[in-house]
């Protein structure tokens, strides 16, 4: 193993470049949070799933949402006949379903995602604002230059990219196939560069290791979790079973009993034998898992708290951006469009078909032990 080599990053700590930004200039995520629309009333919020649920059928749209969206809109995919899943998943989802369009609850680039595994449907999202860190931290010029400089290295890319960045990699990756893939490259003697989460590529390089030079972006919810205060949260709690995701700090991962993507954690919780869990990762989750497993206790893992450098307590600003009126707005108007040119289109889907194709011909590489990465494909 090259030592030197497995633990460069790509300059500093790579900061997400948020368009509009605080009155000091300083990138921030208070436009997101400013965008959130504001509670309704239990009876607004009855009378706009309504109003959405007729608009779905009218336009032979089906609503795929993430699990970190908000709850009215994850029960409303539910009932709808939609799906809530993790990025891959939603994306697999809305390939396989006969409707016309699909309506994306999440991210910007599981719209694009979506829009590059089905392009004969209209991709719709109630708001292409809502993005995510990891993706606005990786800009595709300076990828582009980045991977110009290690022209020896396979590519590898995480879900949480634009299509644009996808289209120069060689692979694209989840949370969960990552482990194998990159194990797999490494029985093979080829070297790696990794984009764009400095967490998971570091647990990954641990885990296998692998010759990587690492992008050095991060997501702002699981970067935010704290191992000192997850210590002292676990004293109080010891039976307590701890889930983590791998976008989390080190420290955090290294308490964890389960290490696994969102759908991972949420069958940790539904199957575990234990009564109470710590959850990192962003909260919008324990919606689903309250539903799934009632009766059993769920905390929180401590992020920063309320101070001025927490952007997150542990919820997503872009996630928070997706509601029921923008589901609304998006099928009557048809605005929030997803268009992804069709020759960056063609060559990101050749990252995504080479992971999909690996998962299919090697089941057995991804079965790994409870603790660490929980096999199937999954991924934020
Ligand atoms: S939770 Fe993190 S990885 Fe997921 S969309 Fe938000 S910023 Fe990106």
């Amino acid at each position: 193993m090259n030592v030197h080599a497995s633990h460069t990053s790509h300059g500093s700590q790579k900061s997400f470049d948020y368009p509009l930004q605080d009155a000091r200039g300083a990138t921030c995520t208070a436009h997101a949070w400013a965008k959130v629309p504001p509670p309704q009333t239990p009876a607004q919020r009855a009378a706009a799933k309504e109003h959405a649920a007729r608009l779905l059928k009218l336009h032979d749209a089906v609503l795929v949402a993430h699990y970190y969206v908000d709850g009215d809109l994850q029960d409303l995919a539910l009932e709808t006949g939609g799906c809530v899943a993790d990025s891959l998943e939603m994306a697999r989802f809305g390939r396989d379903h006969a409707a016309k369009t699909l309506v994306v609850a999440g991210v910007r680039f599981m719209g694009e995602s979506a829009k590059i595994l089905s392009p004969d449907k209209r991709v719709l999202m109630p708001d292409l604002d809502a993005t995510c860190s990891l993706d606005l931290g990786c800009p595709p010029d300076e990828f582009a230059a980045f991977c110009d400089a290690h022209p020896d290295r396979q590519v590898v890319v995480y879900a949480n990219t634009s299509a644009a960045v996808k289209a120069r990699a060689d692979w694209m990756v989840t949370s969960s196939c990552a482990l194998a893939i990159v194990r797999h490259l490494k029985e093979q003697g080829q070297k790696i560069l990794w984009a764009p989460d400095r967490h998971l590529g570091r647990y990954i390089q641990e885990q296998t290791g692998a010759d990587m030079v690492m992008w050095n972006g991060a997501c702002i919810v699981h970067d935010e979790f704290k191992g000192l205060e997850l210590e002292l949260l676990k004293q109080q709690h010891p039976g307590a079973q701890i889930l983590v995701h791998p976008e989390s700090p080190q420290s955090v991962v290294a308490m964890a009993d389960v290490v696994g993507s969102t759908t991972q954690i949420l069958d940790a919780v539904v199957q575990g034998s234990a009564q109470e869990y710590i959850i990192a990762t962003d909260n919008g989750l324990l919606h689903r898992m309250r539903q799934l497993a009632p009766g059993k206790t769920l905390i929180e893992a401590p992020t920063a708290g309320n101070s001025a450098t927490c952007k997150s307590c542990a919820h997503c600003p872009w996630m928070a951006m997706n509601a029921l009126q923008g589901v609304v707005d998006c099928l009557e108007h048809g605005h929030g469009e997803i268009v992804v040119p069709e020759d960056v289109r063609r060559q990101a889907l050749g990252c995504i078909d080479r992971m999909l194709a690996f998962v299919k011909a090697n089941p057995g590489a991804l079965q790994a032990p409870r603790r660490g990465f929980v096999p199937e494909v999954g991924a934020a």
